[in-house]
């Protein structure tokens, strides 16, 4: 059952957040960078501090009391984020650093046989990089033919194109359910269900979308979903990759070492079960555990809750800007989450970055690891305002004033 939507109380939200409170050349911060990385809220930074100062210790071997601890407290977390994205098992959850390693731990285990010479992987145009080379990676190992569907000038993916696509020699679909360049929400539900219609494997890249919305891995009949933990409040250095029960016992592992072994002999070592058989080596355990800490955090405050004032703060921007007689929205998705992408008349993303940079405000320029997003719009790259449910209407003005400045001394 949903919660009605509750205002958010953002003077007791920024307080949580330290580093908010701070000046940058003068003035105070505006961090608008939050798709690149969020900021951490007290909580996560005295979880850090707590886990090494109580129970560190290695995980999952020890017999001792702090082993003990640890891994409890590991595997509280591994509990928090298979009832977060809804999982059915626990172990259909794996710990990795980030989303980047949890394509990659895909991409290299269905490069020993999963996927197979002439079979098909469909990409998107939206994609992040690591969601893009990993795949190449693999049809160079592989044989394996790569496609992509194309997108229109509203920066959405074209369904009919991606109909199209789809046949019997489709091996693999991986898109990002958020784009982090210009924010559009893709229909992945009903891009899982064509998929399978074609007996497709379909993995999310769920980096972008995990921060901002409820997911629910089985709703949406994800084979795998991927995200970092330092985008949702967390650590950085730890990521997840939720899989389905039945792909993860059929991939082999990822790395060998400790943790993901069941036995070694110098003739034959046979494999520890899930979710161990991906985990090799030590984890990154603080990080793992304070995972657990920001899921509570983000659960405190409701994601509906935190969906509906983003999106209230991305229509408050979107307006804003729009007063600009040059402003040139790049991507205007009716799906989107919290993501501006915009330039300026001719200005050089990069210089608005650095002059948006003295007033103290935080702003990401760039190709944003989509390069060939900029390809296809033909530019440089953009100047990004992503938001956080800790950012105010008052932030996005000065951020407008500060691009007055920009307009006045560049334009
Ligand atoms: N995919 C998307 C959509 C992203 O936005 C990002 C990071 O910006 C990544 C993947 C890579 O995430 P990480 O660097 O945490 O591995």
């Amino acid at each position: 059952m949903k919660t009605a939507i509750a205002p958010i109380d953002i003077a007791k939200i920024r307080a949580d957040f330290p580093i908010l409170h701070q000046e940058v050349n003068g003035r105070p911060l505006v961090y608008f960078d939050n798709a690149a990385s969020t900021q951490k809220p007290q909580v996560v930074i005295d979880a850090i501090s707590e886990y090494y100062s109580t129970i560190n210790s290695n995980v999952h071997r020890g017999v001792h009391h702090l082993s003990q601890l640890a891994t409890d407290a590991f595997e509280l977390s591994r509990q928090k984020v298979k009832t977060h994205i809804n999982a059915e098992h626990l172990h259909e959850v794996l710990f990795t650093k980030g989303t980047t390693d949890s394509i990659n731990l895909l991409t290299s285990t269905m490069s020993q046989g999963f996927v197979k010479a002439g079979e098909e992987i469909i990409i998107s145009a939206l994609e992040h990089h690591s969601n893009i080379v990993p795949w190449q990676m693999l049809c160079e190992k592989t044989g394996a033919i790569l496609r992509v569907i194309p997108m229109n000038e509203n920066g959405e993916l074209i369904m009919e194109e991606y109909k199209k696509l789809l046949n019997e020699k489709t091996r693999v679909v991986a898109f990002n359910h958020v784009s982090n360049a210009l924010g559009t929400i893709n229909p992945a539900k009903e891009m899982i269900a064509l998929a399978h219609d074609v007996d497709a494997v379909v993995m999310i890249d769920g980096a972008q979308a995990v921060p901002h919305m409820d997911v629910d891995v089985q709703d949406l009949d994800a084979d795998f979903y991927a995200f970092s933990a330092h985008k949702l409040y967390g650590p950085t250095g730890i990521g997840i990759l939720y899989g389905k029960e039945k792909w993860l016992e059929e991939l082999p592992p990822y790395q060998g070492g400790g943790e993901m072994i069941k036995e070694v002999t110098f003739e034959k070592t046979t494999y520890a079960g899930l979710p161990h058989k991906f985990e090799a080596g030590t984890p990154n355990i603080e990080a793992g555990v304070v995972l657990g800490t920001a899921i509570d955090y983000v659960n405190e405050i409701g994601l509906d809750n935190i969906a509906a004032y983003e999106n209230e703060l991305l229509q408050y921007g979107q307006a804003k800007l729009a007063e600009f007689e040059n402003m040139r929205f790049i991507g205007q998705a009716k799906n989107k989450a919290s993501v501006i992408s915009f330039l300026l008349g001719d200005i050089h993303p990069y210089d608005a970055g650095v002059i948006l940079d003295k007033m103290g405000i935080a702003v990401r320029t760039g190709h944003h690891c989509t390069q060939p997003i900029m390809k296809f719009y033909n530019i440089p790259g953009t100047v990004r305002a992503s938001f956080s449910f800790y950012n105010t209407k008052e932030e996005i003005d000065l951020m407008v004033e500060g691009l007055r400045k920009v307009e006045q001394m560049l334009g």
